[in-house]
């Protein structure tokens, strides 16, 4: 597929998981601000994106109201391309959800993303996962995917290997 001749804006969307964990000085994981501004603002990009916080907690607590937001979200949103980070348990859960909603993902490319490792900690993977989604985002055609670790696949046909840490095919 050719690469499209100008980059049209990248919506992103933010609810949490371990990609915006970080200690707390009590100890405890706890789910900060988005890191995704910081993460393009250190890729220096001059792509127009537009970051939104939706909600902020761990996806093993995501519900289907969660989702429903999510979805709203996507419905308020006019991009087209549109990357959503989320905790890796429960993604191919909200790709499926979101996958059923026609009305909110008409038209546009939806690719769900997330890290092994929070993105604060010094060898993360959430710098890399986020590149390759904003590019998947806008190179696929129309539809929900999940990128992970270099990889895509489509919502409805992949899996957490949760022993691995991996994403597979399902
Ligand atoms: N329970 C976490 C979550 O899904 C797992 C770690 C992660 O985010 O990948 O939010």
């Amino acid at each position: 597929m050719p690469a499209p001749s100008a980059a049209e804006k990248v919506a992103i969307l933010t609810t949490g998981g371990t990609f915006d964990k970080y200690y707390s000085v009590a100890g405890e994981m706890e789910i900060d601000e988005p890191t995704v501004g910081p993460i393009l603002d250190l890729a220096a990009t001059n792509l127009d994106t537009e970051v939104r916080s939706v909600v902020a907690i761990d996806s093993l607590d995501m519900t289907d109201e969660h989702r429903a937001q999510i979805a709203e979200a996507l419905e308020e949103t006019d991009a087209r391309r549109v990357v959503i980070t989320h905790g890796t348990d429960t993604m191919p859960e909200t790709s499926e959800f979101l996958r059923e909603r026609p009305e909110a993902i008409k038209g546009k490319t939806i690719v769900l993303t997330g890290a092994m490792q929070p993105s604060c900690m010094r060898l993360t993977d959430a710098p890399f996962n986020l590149g390759a989604a904003v590019a998947a985002a806008q190179l696929l055609e129309p539809g929900v995917y999940i990128s992970m670790s270099g990889r895509i696949f489509e919502a409805g046909s992949v899996a957490k290997d949760r022993s691995r840490g991996v994403f597979v095919a399902k």
